[in-house]
């Protein structure tokens, strides 16, 4: 497994966020995090990436990552986008990009091949408010991928999209999940969610609730009931 996170747990004061939370994600993989707003999806994201403290375990390959600064655990490979896009509207699109990209070398070719795979080479030159909410939101993703990511935890990356721009971005999440590296997707689009995803989680009041295959998971009398409201 890529990612083992074992029994963990996140609270604020008297809020328990998230309750001893397992989840796994292998190498290839996309796997869902789906449940209510205030379920604890992003607290979870939190946790692995290094933002907020946990208790419980968690390893990344073969390390135990629990403890490590989100700088450490960026280095290591483990990268997560923002719900809120955290773009540099005074940077052009290459720039954007070039920061994911750190100091390695080759990286304008690299920034290219990018922005044309996320079908935005024709504004590598442009700025981040002269694209539409859609295009800002798979720049955001190119960004992430110049990282070279093993694992990328993408925190609603459909946010705000119509169901156009939202199915749109099926192909390219699946794409991500190559050879070594696998994706952990958060998103209220259930339909983008269960389309993409091998393997789905569902989260309620910081608990797993439901976990398997999309098939699985959608059809869960538990999982309508808790977060359809169609049981
Ligand atoms: P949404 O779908 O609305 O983004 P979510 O499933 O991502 O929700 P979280 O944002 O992880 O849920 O929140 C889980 C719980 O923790 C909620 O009760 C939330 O109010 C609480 N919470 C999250 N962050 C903090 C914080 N920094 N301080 C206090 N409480 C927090």
């Amino acid at each position: 497994m890529l990612l083992r996170a074992e029994r963990v747990g996140v609270a604020f004061g008297g809020i328990r966020a998230l309750d001893e939370v397992t989840m796994s994600v292998a190498a290839g993989e996309v796997v869902g995090l789906i449940g209510p707003n205030g379920a604890g999806k992003t607290t979870f994201i939190d946790a692995v990436s290094g933002f907020v403290p946990a208790t419980g375990t968690i390893h990344f390959g073969d390390q135990q990552i629990q403890g490590l600064p989100a700088h450490r655990r960026a280095a290591l490979g483990l990268v997560r986008t923002f719900q809120h896009l955290e773009l540099f509207d005074d940077l052009s699109l290459t720039e954007n990009v070039l920061i994911g990209h750190g100091r390695r070398p080759g990286g304008r070719q690299e920034a290219a091949a990018l922005l044309y795979r996320f079908g935005l080479a024709d504004h590598a030159g442009a700025f981040p408010p002269d694209l539409s909410h859609g295009q800002q939101r798979l720049l955001a993703l190119a960004r992430a991928l110049a990282s070279r990511p093993r694992l990328l935890l993408l925190d609603e990356p459909a946010a705000g999209l119509d169901s156009r721009e939202s199915a749109a971005l099926a192909d390219p999440i699946r794409a991500m999940a190559t050879g070594e590296r696998a994706v952990l997707l958060i998103d209220h689009d259930v339909d983008l969610v269960f389309s993409v995803c091998d393997r789905v989680y569902v989260l309620e009041f910081g608990r797993v609730i439901a976990a398997g295959g999309p098939a699985e998971v959608s059809a869960s009398a538990a999982v309508r009931a808790a977060y359809l409201g169609t049981a």
